[in-house]
């Protein structure tokens, strides 16, 4: 009998619209007996072959699909992706302004579990299941190959790995081992980023179109900088002629970096308040003082990573909002972000009109945002859209 994961009646019909993922509960059985991380053959309840995939039955995602329909699945079909994933950051690549864009995003680029950033002349690679963690050398081998980078930092600590029985390490992978710090340049300013210490691959590399938009409005502007990390969006505002700064982070190390950041780009002259704490005892404080801003940037951490945890993040970027609002200048701009997957754009822009309501302030929406294009939403896969953002006007 061949191997495969076969499907509850019925439950074939997402895969049927490419969505890439086999939920434990659409499970029904599993034929012979494949092993962690091998490509399986995942078959409806009438024996009907809908695809394949990567197999991992811990997951709560038992298989993350390759392909869809009878043809099976050839053992090299990553490069393809890949090179339609290089393909697609072409623009990018070549914009002398910018050095430094994601190049794979896992099902997204139909690489599911591949997540790899260039930072200049290096990558950082994470494989978040067991079947593309296996391909992780080929993998590096090949770019290490095909692009003029020198590189390649394996950067594998997220939780996710876990969950899917997989260890968390973070090593040098191939080419010259990562230098500690590296300059990248995006939209031609400079930033210093640690790859193998900084959040996430290093540099929130998804906010980049972003901080372009929100520093057009920053001239002349007395600008907070809430979860500030390394101090991006500080720099664009700086840089777009921003009156004054007011930097905040938990993290002290990341508002070190941030002065680093703002000096790297001629910056330093700039009246910078770096404030080491907690956004939402912070802004408290500055409500019970009364200190008001011209420009307000809140870009939290994830508060819901999914939908159970809703109503508590609902209540955080209700209450974050809220105060901002209440400590903005007549005619001020906020621009407020949520990277949480289980918070949907029309659920947040709800949240931010409550806020508004509670706030008793006009709040005018200026640009809706979302993550930049080489974090490209899959149709097919709603859950590739996490990160939106509301620039608005404040009266
Ligand atoms: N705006 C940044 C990215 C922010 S990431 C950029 O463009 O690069 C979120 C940041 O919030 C992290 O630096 C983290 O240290 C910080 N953080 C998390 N919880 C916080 C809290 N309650 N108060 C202040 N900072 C917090």
């Amino acid at each position: 009998m061949k191997e495969a994961v076969v499907l509850k009646e019925g439950k074939e019909k997402s895969l049927t619209i490419r969505h890439p993922w086999v939920l434990s509960g659409a499970v029904k059985g599993v034929r012979g007996q494949p092993r962690r991380g091998d490509l399986v053959r995942v078959v409806d309840h009438k024996g009907n072959t809908q695809g394949w995939g990567f197999y991992n039955p811990i997951s709560p995602i038992p298989v993350r699909l390759v392909s869809w329909g009878n043809a099976p699945v050839l053992p090299d079909f990553w490069k393809e992706a890949l090179e339609k994933a290089i393909f697609s950051r072409e623009l990018l690549e070549k914009d002398p302004s910018t050095n430094a864009y994601r190049l794979v995003y896992s099902e997204s680029d139909g690489l599911p579990g591949l997540i790899v950033d260039r930072f200049n002349d290096f990558l950082v690679l994470q494989t978040l299941n067991p079947g593309m963690d296996r391909l992780k050398i080929q993998i590096a081998e090949y770019l290490m190959e095909r692009l003029p980078i020198k590189g390649i930092l394996e950067k594998n600590d997220s939780d996710v790995r876990q969950r899917e029985g997989l260890p968390i390490q973070t090593a040098h992978l191939t080419g010259s081992p990562t230098p500690d710090s590296i300059e990248i340049m995006e939209n031609g300013y400079l930033f210093n980023v640690d790859l193998a210490k900084g959040q996430k691959t290093g540099f929130y590399l998804d906010q980049r179109e972003n901080r372009a938009a929100v520093a057009r409005y920053a001239e002349g502007k007395e600008v907070m900088d809430a979860f500030s990390y390394t101090g991006a969006f500080s720099v664009y505002t700086a840089g777009q002629g921003a009156a004054a700064l007011i930097r905040v982070d938990t993290s002290q190390d990341a508002l070190d970096r941030g002065r680093q950041n703002l000096s790297l780009n001629k910056l330093s002259h700039l009246p910078d308040e770096p404030i080491r704490g907690n956004v939402f005892q912070v802004l408290r404080k500055f409500r019970d003082t009364g200190r008001y801003f011209d420009m307000i940037i809140l870009d939290p951490p994830k508060l819901a990573a999914t939908k159970a945890q809703r109503d508590k993040a609902t209540r955080g970027y209700k209450d974050i909002n809220l105060l901002a609002l209440k400590l903005l200048n007549p005619g001020g701009i906020l621009a407020t972000f949520s990277c949480s997957g289980g918070i949907d754009a029309a659920t947040f822009e709800r949240i931010l009109s409550w806020a508004a309501k509670d706030a008793r302030r006009k709040v005018q929406v200026l640009h809706r945002l979302s993550q930049g294009p080489d974090h490209p939403v899959l149709l097919s896969f709603p859950e590739s859209a996490y990160l939106k953002g509301l620039l608005c006007q404040v009266d």
